[in-house]
């Protein structure tokens, strides 16, 4: 490859990498996504897109809250925003969610979990076994209570970020086949990402490769502590309507039925390296949670498993921001769980540092100079 120049060039292109090109390039400025397989190949892609705003984890809800209160938020204007200017239908709703119960001990953490979220300003409740059913029967005879929380919502991933990466092609991003292999620079500034291929000469880089992006350590002379976490899903046919809610359970277990008729439930979790292969285990693990949940499901028909890696941090939080000691370098990963929520706020708030504004939430907290601070 000839050495081509741009603004900025985006490293990966999940959501998280198409968001922010999204933001940069509707305001003008010159992006280049570089991706070393396809658009959404990856998590991003096969993702169920469950959009869930509340933070249960008590230590994290000051620092995560506004970051996911925001993005939903985001999430209700960017979708017919981005519906008029692609006309790609990634069929984002809001969504009523059941938090299911089985155990006295489950009943007890989903109450007090329901305190804090209340306190967060969440509209959200408890309701008893009977009250559960009643919003649909299908539901376990064993359920003893659930969650029920008016506050979230869902969207098909991978024509989400479909709809991110034609939108910002349209605002003149462009896409191409690379795979990064390290980032040239003069004193601190920035002045290329080098790709196997080839370079290309950039002032700013930001590098949005999921669970890959510790793979840049060496090049950036810095520690990030990003792992694989393997997740499972399934899709299956089932007779009976759609279910009137998104089903949880056990922090670990997500149902609902989607526009295709058939019903998604995952994930598993699984600490395995960077395996994406469906596996008979994860298999067997899922349609267990799922007739726990469901018990009529015991008839359902697998149409389809997958299996692809969430970006997890050494402490679960995101890693945000420019890189200490580069100007121009921005990392955007470690979205765990809940990338397809943070997406938007992250294509938002990475945009606006490299416009040279200041960061429109507090973003302290997810800098990579929290693994390095003998370095920072
Ligand atoms: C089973 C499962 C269920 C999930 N459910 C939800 C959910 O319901 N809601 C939610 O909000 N989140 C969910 N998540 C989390 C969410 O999917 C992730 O947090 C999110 O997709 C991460 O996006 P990303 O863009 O950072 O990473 P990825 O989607 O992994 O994208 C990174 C991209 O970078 C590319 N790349 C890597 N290295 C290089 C290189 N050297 N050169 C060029 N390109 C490179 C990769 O090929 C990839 O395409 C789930 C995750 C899993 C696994």
């Amino acid at each position: 490859m000839k050495t081509a120049k741009t603004d900025v060039v985006i490293v990966g292109a999940g959501a998280i990498g198409c968001a922010i090109a999204y933001f940069l390039s509707r305001q003008g400025v010159k992006v280049i996504i570089v991706e070393k397989d396809s658009l959404g190949d990856h998590a991003s892609g096969h993702a169920p897109g469950i959009l869930n705003p509340q933070v249960a984890i008590p230590e994290y809800v000051d620092i995560m809250l506004p970051l996911t209160t925001k993005s939903f938020q985001l999430h209700q204007e960017l979708y017919p925003q981005l519906l008029a200017e692609t006309g790609v239908d990634y069929y984002f709703r809001r969504s009523a969610l059941l938090g299911l119960a089985f155990t006295q001990a489950e009943a007890q953490e989903t109450k007090d979990e329901i305190g804090i979220l209340q306190k967060q300003g969440f509209e959200t409740s408890w309701l008893d076994g009977d009250a559960v059913r009643l919003i649909d029967s299908r539901i376990s005879p064993e359920v003893i209570g659930a969650e029920y929380s008016q506050d979230a919502g869902e969207l098909d991933s991978y024509r989400y970020v479909l709809a991110l990466a034609q939108a910002a092609e349209k605002y003149g991003a462009e896409i191409r086949n690379g795979r990064f292999t390290g980032l040239k620079r003069k004193g601190a500034k920035l002045t290329g990402v080098q790709l196997s291929s080839g370079e290309i000469g950039c002032a700013s880089a930001v590098l949005a490769m999921g669970p890959w992006t510790g793979q840049a350590s060496s090049s950036l002379g810095l520690s990030i502590p990003i792992r694989p976490q393997k997740g499972q899903n399934l899709r299956v046919r089932a007779p009976g309507p759609p279910f009137a809610t998104l089903l949880a359970w056990d922090a670990s277990y997500n149902t609902t039925t989607r526009q295709d008729g058939l019903v998604y439930h995952g994930a598993t979790h699984e600490d395995v390296g960077f395996d994406e292969e469906p596996s008979a285990e994860g298999r067997d693990e899922l349609i267990n949670s799922l007739v726990t949940m469901v018990p009529s499901l015991v008839a359902a028909e697998v149409v389809l498993q997958t299996a692809c890696l969430r970006p997890l941090a050494a402490d679960g939080l995101p890693i945000l921001g420019e890189v200490p000691g580069w100007n121009g370098v921005y990392l955007a990963t470690g979205h765990w769980t809940k990338g397809i929520l943070l997406s938007p706020v992250t294509g938002y708030i990475i945009s606006e540092l490299i416009l040279g504004k200041a960061a429109p939430l507090p973003i302290e907290p997810f800098s990579v100079a929290r693994f390095n601070s003998a370095r920072a």
